[in-house]
C-alpha cells in the first residue's frame, strides 16, 4: 500500500481545454494510480495571467483558473496555484510588445513606476537567453505581489512561488550594478576579488529572500507557501538552484510552509546517480524542519516508479508531477 499522495501540475498549454468538463474528467481517470490529491495550475501562460484580474497583465479577459479549481472541486481534489515568478512567456511570443507596453505604460506607472529596464543582463550586457525579468526591478516585484495578493482570494489551499533568482551567473543591469556598489561596496567593473564574490553571493541572497519574506506576508496563514528552491540535477554539479549562481538558499525556506526539490530530468539517469540524487535529497531534508514535495517531470511511465521509491527513500509523502501535454501523457 503506498503512503504518498501526488499533485499534478497540468501542463500550461492544456489549461484552456480543461475547462472542457469532459476533458478534465478524462484526464483524471488517466491519473488514476497515481493517488492525486489535488491539481497545481500555471497563473501565467503565453497569454498572460488566467484568471479575472484587476492588475494582471492578460490578452484575452479570462477564468480559466477559476474553472478548472471550480472542476478539481466537484472531483474532491485541492488545488494550488504555481506562480512563475520573474520569467515572462509572453515575451517569446508575438505578444512580446503588448506587454512591453502594458508594463510600462500602464501597470508599472499606475504603481508609480516608470523604469523601464526589466530584463536581467549578463556581463557582456546581453539580455539572458531565457529572458527572466531582473530580481531588483521594484515596480515589477510590485507588481507580482499585487498577483499574490490577488490569487490568494481565490478558494486555493496554497501557492507555489519559483523562479524568482537570478537566472544567470548574476543580473549585471545598470541598477544591479549601482546597488551593488552603493550596499557592499563592490565594483563589478573592477576585478572581484574573493571577498567581493562572497559579499556579492550574500547580497543575491538578500534580494530573493525579500521577495519571499513580502510573498509570505501577503498570503493569509491558513494557505500554504511552497518554495521551489532546490534543484538537484546531476548534469549541473548536483544541486543548482542554491545559493552560489542564484541568490537562492536553504534559508529561504524559513517563510515557507512546504519546499520543493525538484529532481531534474531523471530518464536514463543510471543508478549510481539516482541515488547520489536521493541521498543530497535525504541530507538536505534532514537539514529542513518543513514539509517537502519531491517534483519530478513525468516524461516517461517507469519515472512513477522511481519518484515513489524516491519518495519512501526520502520519508516524504508528497510528489508533484509535470505533465507533459495531455496528447503526449496519453502515449505514456
Ligand atoms: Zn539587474
Amino acid at each position: 500500500m503506498s503512503n504518498w499522495e501526488s499533485l499534478i501540475n497540468l501542463n500550461r498549454s492544456d489549461l484552456e481545454q480543461m475547462t472542457d468538463m469532459e476533458k478534465f474528467e478524462e484526464m483524471i481517470k488517466r491519473l488514476d494510480n497515481l493517488n492525486v490529491n489535488g491539481f497545481v495550475f500555471d497563473v501565467k501562460s503565453e497569454k498572460g495571467v488566467l484568471y479575472s484580474t484587476k492588475i494582471g497583465f492578460t490578452v484575452d479577459k479570462t477564468d480559466i483558473i477559476e474553472k478548472l479549481i471550480e472542476y478539481s472541486r466537484e472531483f474532491g481534489y485541492d488545488s494550488y496555484l504555481w506562480l512563475v515568478a520573474l520569467k515572462e512567456y509572453t515575451l517569446n511570443t508575438e505578444y512580446r510588445e503588448d506587454f512591453i507596453n502594458f508594463i510600462s505604460n500602464f501597470q508599472l506607472s499606475k504603481l508609480g513606476y516608470s523604469d523601464k529596464n526589466y530584463w536581467q543582463i549578463d556581463k557582456n550586457g546581453k539580455i539572458i537567453d531565457e529572458q527572466f525579468i531582473c530580481p531588483t526591478h521594484e515596480g515589477y516585484k510590485q507588481y507580482l505581489l499585487e498577483v499574490v495578493k490577488e490569487i490568494v482570494k481565490l478558494p486555493i489551499k496554497g501557492i507555489i512561488i519559483s523562479d524568482y533568482w537570478f537566472d544567470s551567473e548574476a543580473c549585471f543591469c545598470e541598477r544591479c550594478r549601482q546597488l551593488i556598489k552603493r550596499k557592499i561596496g563592490v565594483d563589478l567593473n573592477k576585478p572581484i576579488t574573493t571577498k567581493d564574490f562572497y559579499l556579492w553571493i550574500n547580497w543575491k541572497t538578500e534580494v530573493i529572500s525579500d521577495f519571499f519574506k513580502k510573498c509570505r506576508d501577503n498570503i493569509p496563514r491558513n494557505l500554504r507557501l511552497i518554495g521551489e528552491i532546490i534543484d538537484i540535477d546531476p548534469a549541473y554539479g548536483y544541486v543548482v538552484g542554491y545559493k552560489i549562481n542564484t541568490g537562492l538558499d536553504i534559508s529561504l525556506s524559513k517563510y515557507c510552509d512546504e519546499v520543493i526539490f525538484h529532481i531534474a530530468p531523471i530518464s536514463g539517469v543510471d543508478d549510481e546517480s539516482l541515488k547520489v540524487i536521493t541521498d543530497i535529497a535525504r541530507y538536505l531534508i534532514g537539514s529542513l524542519d518543513k514539509e517537502i514535495i519531491l517534483f519530478f517531470e513525468l516524461s516517461e511511465k517507469k519515472i512513477i516508479n522511481t519518484a515513489e521509491k524516491m519518495a519512501e527513500k526520502c520519508e516524504v509523502s508528497r510528489i508533484l508531477y509535470y505533465l507533459p501535454s495531455i496528447e503526449e501523457f496519453k502515449k505514456l
